[in-house]
C-alpha cells in the first residue's frame, strides 16, 4: 500500500507546508510516495527525495504544467492513481491549492474527502474541526482511496535525511485543454517572518481604527518581536491590511508560540484560526470582549497608550 502526497512548491523548491503533510503520511501505515508536478521540476524533486520517510519521487514535468491549474493537476493525477492501484491514500495541505485540487481528484474517482484533517487514529479514522473549530468530529471512511487535506499546525515538519539515492521516477503527462488560462498572478513579497511559520505573531483588529494606526502601532512591535503581522477579518475588510493577512475560519490558520490579539473581539470565526496559539496576549478596552476567555494574559486598555508603551521596553 501507498500514500501519496501532492508536493506544494515555490519556483524552486518544496514549500514547507509539504513537510508537515509528510508527517502526516508517516501514520497512514503505508509507504510515501511525493508527486511533483510542473515545468523543469527536477530540482524540486530531489529536494524532496532527502525528506525522511519519502521512498519514491514522481515526478510529472511538461510545459503546460507550468500553469498551476487544479484542473488540469487533478487530470495527471488521476491519471497516476489508474496507473498505480497500490496508491490507496492522497494527502496535500489545507491550503488555498490543495482545497481547490483534491476535491476534483477524488470526485473523478467518485469518492468523497475527508477535509482539514487534524488527527490520524488509524488510515480510515481521523478527527476534524467543524463549527469553526468549536467541536471536532470523528470520522471513518471506507473509501476506497482516502483524500485526506491536512491541517499543517498539527503535524510537525519531517526533517531532511543524509541519505541519497532515492528513485525519482518520470511519469508522462497526458495533454490536457482546459477552457481555463491564468492571465497574471502576482504576489506580496516581504523581508517579514511568513504568518504561517512565524514563532510570534502580532495580529491587530477593527479597534485599531484605521490602516495608518494599523501600520504605526502594530509595526514596531512586530519589528521588535521579529513576528509576522496578522489581522482579523473586519480589519481586512476595513483596508487596513493585506487579505493575506487574514486569520481565521476563512482566512490563515496559525500555531504561533506566541499570538497578540490587539484590538479584536475574538469571534468564533477568528479564534478558529488562532486558538491553538502557545501563548495568547489580548489588549482590548472592553473587559467582557470574547478574546479574554482564550488569552493566556488580557490587558484591559486602550491600545493607543498600550502598545506604543510596551514596544519601547521591549528591548
Ligand atoms: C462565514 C464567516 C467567516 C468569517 N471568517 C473570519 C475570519 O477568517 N477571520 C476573522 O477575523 N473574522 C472572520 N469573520 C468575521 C467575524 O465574525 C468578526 O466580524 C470579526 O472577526 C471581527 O473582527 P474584530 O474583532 O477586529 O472587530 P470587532 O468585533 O469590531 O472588535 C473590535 C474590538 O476592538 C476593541 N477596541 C476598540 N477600540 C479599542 C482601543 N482603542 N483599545 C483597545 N481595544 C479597542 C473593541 O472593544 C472590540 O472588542 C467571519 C464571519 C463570517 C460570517
Amino acid at each position: 500500500m501507498v500514500t501519496l502526497v501532492i508536493v506544494e512548491n515555490s519556483t524552486d523548491a518544496p514549500k514547507k507546508e509539504t513537510f508537515h503533510v509528510i508527517t502526516a503520511a508517516k501514520l497512514m501505515e503505508s509507504d510515501i510516495w511525493a508527486v511533483v508536478l510542473g515545468k523543469d521540476c527536477h530540482n524540486i524533486c530531489k529536494a524532496v527525495s532527502t525528506i525522511s520517510g519519502v521512498k519514491k519521487v514522481i515526478k510529472i514535468d511538461a510545459e503546460f504544467l507550468k500553469e498551476k491549474l487544479s484542473e488540469s493537476y487533478a487530470f495527471q493525477i488521476s491519471n497516476l492513481l489508474k496507473a498505480y492501484r497500490e496508491i490507496k491514500s492522497v494527502l496535500i495541505s489545507t491550503s488555498s491549492f490543495g482545497k481547490e485540487l483534491l476535491p476534483r481528484i477524488a470526485a473523478m474517482h467518485g469518492m468523497s474527502q475527508v477535509s482539514d484533517v487534524i488527527k490520524i487514529h488509524s488510515p480510515s479514522i481521523f478527527d476534524r474541526p467543524i463549527y469553526a473549530g468549536n467541536l471536532i468530529s470523528k470520522v471513518k471512511t471506507s473509501e476506497k482511496i482516502k483524500f485526506l487535506t491536512i491541517r499543517t499546525t498539527k503535524f510537525d515538519a519531517a526533517k531532511k535525511t543524509e541519505e541519497v539515492g532515492i528513485n525519482i521516477e518520470n511519469f508522462t503527462a497526458d495533454t490536457f485543454s482546459s477552457l481555463k488560462s491564468i492571465i497574471n498572478s502576482s504576489s506580496v513579497t516581504s523581508d517579514k517572518p511568513d504568518l504561517l511559520s512565524a514563532r510570534v505573531v502580532v495580529a491587530g483588529g477593527r479597534g485599531l481604527g484605521s490602516a495608518e494606526n494599523y501600520k504605526k502601532i502594530l509595526e514596531p512591535l512586530a519589528l521588535k518581536l521579529n513576528a509576522a503581522l496578522g489581522a482579523s477579518r473586519a480589519a481586512v475588510d476595513s483596508g487596513f491590511a493585506p487579505n493575506e493577512y487574514q486569520v481565521g475560519q476563512t482566512g490563515k490558520v496559525v500555531a504561533p508560540e506566541l499570538y497578540f490579539a490587539i484590538g479584536m473581539s475574538g469571534s468564533v470565526q477568528h479564534l478558529a484560526g488562532m486558538k491553538d496559539s502557545k501563548i495568547i496576549v489580548a489588549i482590548n478596552k472592553d473587559e467582557d470582549a470574547p478574546i479574554f476567555r482564550i488569552a493566556t494574559y488580557g490587558l484591559v486598555a486602550d491600545l493607543f497608550d498600550v502598545v506604543p508603551e510596551i514596544t519601547k521596553k521591549i528591548r
